[in-house]
């Protein structure tokens, strides 16, 4: 990859590259819609994402190329920078304003970005770019940030130069994350525990519904003020800040404190989802992938009945899935409605798996998803 990259770069900008560096996408394994409630999510590195080639330039211009857009745009160097329009180009530029605004001197640099990851399909190709392009800065400038400071430099690019109010889990596990280990965090706290993930003779399936992402917004603001409406509910007999500050026998116990049929259901997604990653994680440390794969199925099960944020391309996935031997465990990721689902496959069969699961999903849906198949990879670094 890196040597064909480098000979684009050197068709582009009639020099060569002189550093490289990658930064991967994310999946969450399991814990979804609840880390606005104080809960525990389990993302990981996935081994497609985003590589960045740079020289300098002494032009006094930032040169933006992305492979994926067919695009180039010269930006002159000037004391800080707003969004413009809407290109792909911000997301990188957002980073070199935030590197002006601490006080950093920018250089005349060249760039090339080519991301082998699905662009605006859930798998957060934004946070990969976004990351990826300040820690090349970092490096480059030898501007001394931690990585959680890249990271925080990332999710505020995303917040205030590209407007989308997206919280930390992306940028943390792009940053974070290591070859075979999953990220058990609370996005509050920022405590974090890499998790042993060895899948075996298993592959990380990724499939994109291709569905258009229309309803997320809307119901993500519902189901969040759902649970609000929920924990002020518990919070007449209970000392609690967070929902996920119980446990499902606690929550079993006080559920009569909740009147609306619909906000039971969400809370009671919310507080078993947070028990099935604690039994994720133990699953997974002990090599125990049809346990975790039983809890895979079990989130799902939860985002589609209690949580409803599921929809009948995820499920046709998830159900084929359930039909397949060779699968452990299978489960739509991110916020629902759309995106893409995982399913944890047998290496030797993912072949067959991926024709069969086409099939089913295209006569029932009436068009074909996209399945690609990935590792749990290392976080953003430096290519060698
Ligand atoms: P997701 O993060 O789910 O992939 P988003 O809509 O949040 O989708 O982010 C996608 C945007 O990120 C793209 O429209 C583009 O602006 C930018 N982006 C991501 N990867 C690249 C890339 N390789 N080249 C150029 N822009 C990219
Ligand atoms: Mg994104």
């Amino acid at each position: 990859m890196k040597d064909s990259l480098n000979q684009n770069f050197i068709s582009i900008y009639n020099k060569e590259a002189q550093n490289n560096y990658f930064s991967p996408g994310r999946v969450n394994l399991i814990g979804e819609h609840i880390d606005y409630n104080g809960g525990l999510v389990m993302p990981c590195a996935i081994t497609f994402g985003t590589y960045l080639l740079t020289a300098p330039n002494n032009d006094g211009v930032l040169r933006f190329r992305s492979v994926n857009f067919e695009e180039s745009l010269e930006i002159p160097l000037q004391p800080s920078y707003q969004k413009d329009g809407e290109g792909w180009y911000n997301y990188p530029l957002g980073v070199f304003e935030h590197f002006l605004k601490d006080g950093h001197q920018i250089q005349g640099l060249d760039m090339l970005f080519y991301g082998d990851i699905p662009i605006g399909s859930g798998l957060s190709s934004s946070a990969s770019i976004e990351v990826v392009t300040a820690f090349a800065l970092n490096d480059l400038l030898k501007a001394g940030y931690s990585k959680l400071e890249l990271v925080k430099i990332a999710k505020a690019v995303e917040n205030h130069f590209i407007g989308v109010n997206c919280g930390i889990m992306d940028q943390f596990a792009v940053a974070f994350g290591e070859k075979d280990k999953a990220l058990m965090l609370n996005c509050d706290t920022l405590d974090y525990q890499a998790v042993d993930s060895n899948l075996g003779t298993h592959l990380l399936a990724i499939i994109n519904t291709n569905k258009p992402r229309k309803l997320a917004e809307s119901k993500y603001n519902e189901r969040v003020e759902e649970c609000a409406a929920a924990l002020a509910a518990l919070q007449q007999k209970l000392d609690i800040s967070n929902l996920c500050d119980i446990d499902a026998a606690t929550y079993a116990g006080h559920e009569y404190l909740i009147t609306d049929p619909i906000v039971k259901n969400r809370a009671k997604h919310v507080i078993e989802e947070n028990d099935r990653v604690k039994l994720a994680a133990i699953a997974l440390a002990g090599n125990d992938l049809a346990e975790f794969g039983r809890l895979m199925y079990g989130s799902h099960d939860s985002l589609r009945d209690l949580y409803e944020v599921s929809g009948k391309e995820l499920d046709a996935i998830v159900e084929y899935s359930k039909t397949n031997t060779n699968v452990a465990g299978a489960r739509m990721t991110g916020a629902g409605f759309g995106g893409c689902a995982i399913a944890l496959v047998e290496e030797t069969a993912f072949e067959d798996f991926s024709r069969e699961l086409i099939k089913y999903y295209t006569d029932k849906i009436g068009y074909a998803p996209s399945v690609y198949s990935s590792l749990i990879g290392p976080g953003v670094g430096i290519l060698s």
